[in-house]
C-alpha cells in the first residue's frame, strides 16, 4: 500500500467478509469432502442479496483462535495425522462500503471487538439456540450432539454481535446448503464468532491486472487482488498471458 502511494496509483475500496465458522458432524460434509477437499459455495442471500461464501473447509480439523493484534477471531485447521470427528468451514458475509464510509477494516474489528467484549474472546452458540432466539450455556452446548473442538470458546449470543443482514445472510445460507449436505441447519451445528477476512486494498488494474504503470502487474492477496489459495495462483497466470500477449 505504501509503494502504491509512492507510485501515486489509484485504489479502490475492497470489501469486508465478516461471519461465522461452523462445526458439525464430520459425516455431514462427507461425501463433499472426500471429493474436493476444499468446497466453495457462494450464495446471494433473499433478503440482501448479500454474497456468503464457504471459504477454509477444515475436515476432521479442529476450530482455533487467533490474535489479530490483541483483537481475538477465530479460524480453522485440519492436521495431517490427528482427526477429530468434526468438520469446520468459514462462512462469510461480503459487504463493500461506498459513500461517505470507506474504512471496511475499522468496521470488520469493530464487530469482532464486540464478540470479544461479551464473550472475553470468541462466542459459541447453537444453531438452536440462535433459531430460538436463546443464548448458548455450557449446559446447553453439553446437551448437544456436537463437541466443540475450541474448549476456550464462551457459550453466548451471536445475535447481539452481528448485524441483522449479516445473521439473516448466514441463517439463509445454512438453510441453502441443508438441501446439498443434509444436517447443516441441524440445531446441532455449532457457530463461532467472529470470523473476519480482511482485504488490501485493491490497486486499479487493467483486465490482464496491470497497474496504470506499464509492465507493473499486481496479483495475489498482497495487492488485494484476492483472498484465497486458487485465486491468487489463477491472478497469477492471468498476469503471465497478459505479459506473453504483449511479445
Ligand atoms: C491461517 C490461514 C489459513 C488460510 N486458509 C486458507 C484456505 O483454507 N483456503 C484458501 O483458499 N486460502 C486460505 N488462506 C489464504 C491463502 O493462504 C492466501 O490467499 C494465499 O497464500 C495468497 O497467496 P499469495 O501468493 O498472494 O501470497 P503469500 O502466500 O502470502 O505469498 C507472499 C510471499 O511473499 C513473501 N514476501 C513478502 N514480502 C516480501 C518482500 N518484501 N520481499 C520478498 N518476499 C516477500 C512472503 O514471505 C510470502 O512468501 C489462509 C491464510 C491463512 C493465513
Amino acid at each position: 500500500m505504501k509503494e502504491g502511494k509512492r507510485l501515486k496509483l489509484h485504489s479502490t475500496v475492497n470489501p469486508v467478509d465478516i461471519g461465522v465458522r461452523v462445526e458439525l458432524p464430520a459425516e455431514v460434509m462427507e461425501e463433499l469432502t472426500s471429493t474436493v477437499f476444499e468446497a466453495k459455495f457462494v450464495y446471494y442471500s433473499r433478503t440482501f442479496e448479500d454474497r456468503v461464501r464457504t471459504f477454509c473447509m477444515c475436515p476432521y480439523g479442529e476450530v482455533v483462535m487467533e490474535n489479530n493484534d490483541g483483537l481475538i477471531t477465530v479460524n480453522g485447521h485440519s492436521h495431517a495425522e490427528r482427526k477429530t470427528p468434526n468438520t469446520n468451514f468459514a462462512l462469510l458475509v461480503s459487504k463493500t462500503f461506498t459513500q461517505p464510509f470507506h474504512e471496511p477494516i475499522a468496521y470488520g474489528r469493530y464487530i469482532a471487538g464486540l464478540a470479544n467484549l461479551l464473550g472475553s474472546g470468541v462466542i459459541v452458540q447453537r444453531l438452536g439456540d440462535l433459531q430460538s432466539g436463546r443464548r448458548s450455556t455450557k449446559e446447553r452446548i453439553a446437551k448437544g450432539l456436537v463437541r466443540p473442538t475450541l474448549e476456550e470458546a464462551t457459550p453466548g449470543d451471536l445475535s447481539l454481535v452481528l448485524p441483522y443482514r449479516h445473521l439473516l445472510a448466514l441463517m439463509e445460507m445454512l438453510k441453502a446448503l441443508d438441501q446439498i449436505a443434509p444436517g447443516v441447519n441441524s440445531r446441532n451445528t455449532l457457530l463461532y464468532g467472529v470470523e473476519v477476512k480482511f482485504y488490501s486494498s485493491r490497486l486499479k488494474l487493467n483486465a490482464h491486472l496491470e497497474t496504470e504503470i506499464s509492465n507493473l502487474y499486481a496479483v495475489g492477496d498482497g495487492a488485494g487482488v484476492t483472498r484465497g489459495l486458487m485465486q491468487a495462483s489463477i491472478s497469477g497466470m492471468i498476469a503471465a498471458k497478459g505479459i506473453l500477449g504483449k511479445k
